[in-house]
């Protein structure tokens, strides 16, 4: 089983060949947004549904201090949820998946949350609704091929 350090270095080796091959295919954007999908592995990964702080979150807590208590707290109900190593968290694609519908769940409350405080919830999802289809599949790709090299690893 590989560690955090080692995830995290296999992340950024992945990231710009799989910017390339999906900018080869679908042009600039797309490439970027799988690039950026595959760099973002590195905050949110398959180790979140540790409950200690993981390597990811000790990122986030670096590079954002402000907002990295959140994002731990974000990750509790997951990593109290989902035993360590499962497959809801670590098989390629179920895992990505799932991580991704629990963000869009919270993402979603936040939304609601803006809006019947400050009217701006609304505004704010249909700026994100305008993001074609393409992109968020380039970028969703991305973070599924980070999440392959974090499953790869750790069978070693
Ligand atoms: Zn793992």
């Amino acid at each position: 089983m590989a560690s955090g350090r080692t995830h995290g270095t296999v992340t950024l080796a992945l990231t710009i060949p799989t910017g390339f091959a999906i900018y080869s295919i679908g042009g600039a954007e797309a490439g970027l947004a799988a690039a950026t999908g595959c760099l973002v592995g590195l905050f949110i990964d398959p180790d979140l549904d540790i409950s200690n702080r993981t390597r990811s979150e000790a990122r986030v807590l670096r590079m954002f201090p402000a907002l990295g208590w959140l994002w731990m707290v974000l990750w509790w109900p997951y990593a109290k949820a989902i035993p360590h190593r499962h497959p809801l968290s670590h098989w390629p694609i179920i895992g990505t998946a799932g991580r991704l519908l629990y963000l869009s769940v919270i993402l979603f409350l936040a939304l609601m949350g803006l809006e019947v405080a400050f009217g701006i919830g609304a505004q704010i999802l249909e700026a994100l609704l305008t993001v074609p289809y393409e992109i968020w599949a380039s970028f969703a790709f991305g973070l599924a091929v980070s999440d392959v090299g974090h499953w790869l690893f750790d069978q070693f």
